[in-house]
């Protein structure tokens, strides 16, 4: 009777861990197509790429492009901008990035909305127009896993900045902030388009902002 009970026992214990191993070979094969996503990040593939176009589609395809539901949304709504589009295919040639927020989802000020001009309250781009609202703007808060804040002179974020500087001027974003750590080592000027006040640096301490000003050109010299 014993030992009846012994293997009965067994049994249930091989079943159970059976069944957990099962569980977990599941989970893994819906983060891998993009069903479920640990975090607010989402991994790109071709089922997140369903239903979107042309770059769109490309960069939503890409395994190295990672985005909250918002800006998945966007790039399917095709209001995101070419340029942006095609600057961040270069950056995740070589590197994974999580996009935050393009147009959706975006906010100056927790909880109100945003429009088409930057909150006078939001320092000295105050009244400024908003890119992210015409989706000329994207916010990336990850790099390779890594979180932009407290990593401003990691070697891979650091390199985000080296790919997008390498970008001709007429198509790279023109609003490039992100910590003062990162913009002093790139030691890159404004006329290629690093913003380097004070207060914007102090406000993007967490993420990188890649935006183009204009619809048309861009404001880099050089
Ligand atoms: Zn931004």
């Amino acid at each position: 009777m014993y030992r009846l009970k012994k293997i009965f026992w067994r049994l249930i214990l091989i079943w159970a861990a059976v069944a957990i191993l099962c569980g977990l070979v599941f989970l893994l094969l819906l983060w891998e197509s993009g069903r479920i996503a640990f975090g607010p990040c989402i991994r790109g593939g071709e089922r997140i790429a369903e239903g979107a176009t042309g770059e769109a589609r490309e960069l939503l395809e890409t395994r190295n492009f990672e985005a909250s539901s918002e800006a998945i949304g966007d790039l399917k709504a095709g209001i995101v901008d070419e340029r942006l589009v095609a600057t961040l295919q270069a950056i995740t040639e070589e590197h994974r990035v999580c996009v935050d927020a393009f147009k959706e989802g975006h906010y100056f000020l927790p909880g109100v909305p945003d429009g088409p001009l930057i909150p006078k309250s939001y320092g000295n781009a105050g009244g400024l127009p908003n890119s992210h609202y015409y989706g000329r703007a994207v916010d990336v808060r990850r790099v390779n896993g890594k979180s932009v804040s407290g990593n401003g002179t990691d070697p891979d974020i650091l390199d985000v900045g080296e790919i997008i500087s390498r970008v001709p001027p007429q198509e790279r974003p023109d609003q490039v902030i992100g910590p003062e750590s990162w913009a002093e080592a790139l030691g890159r000027s404004g006329e290629e388009g690093w913003i380097l006040d004070e207060d914007q640096l102090e406000r993007h301490k967490d993420h990188i902002h890649l935006g183009y000003i204009r619809n048309d050109g861009t404001w880099n010299v050089r």
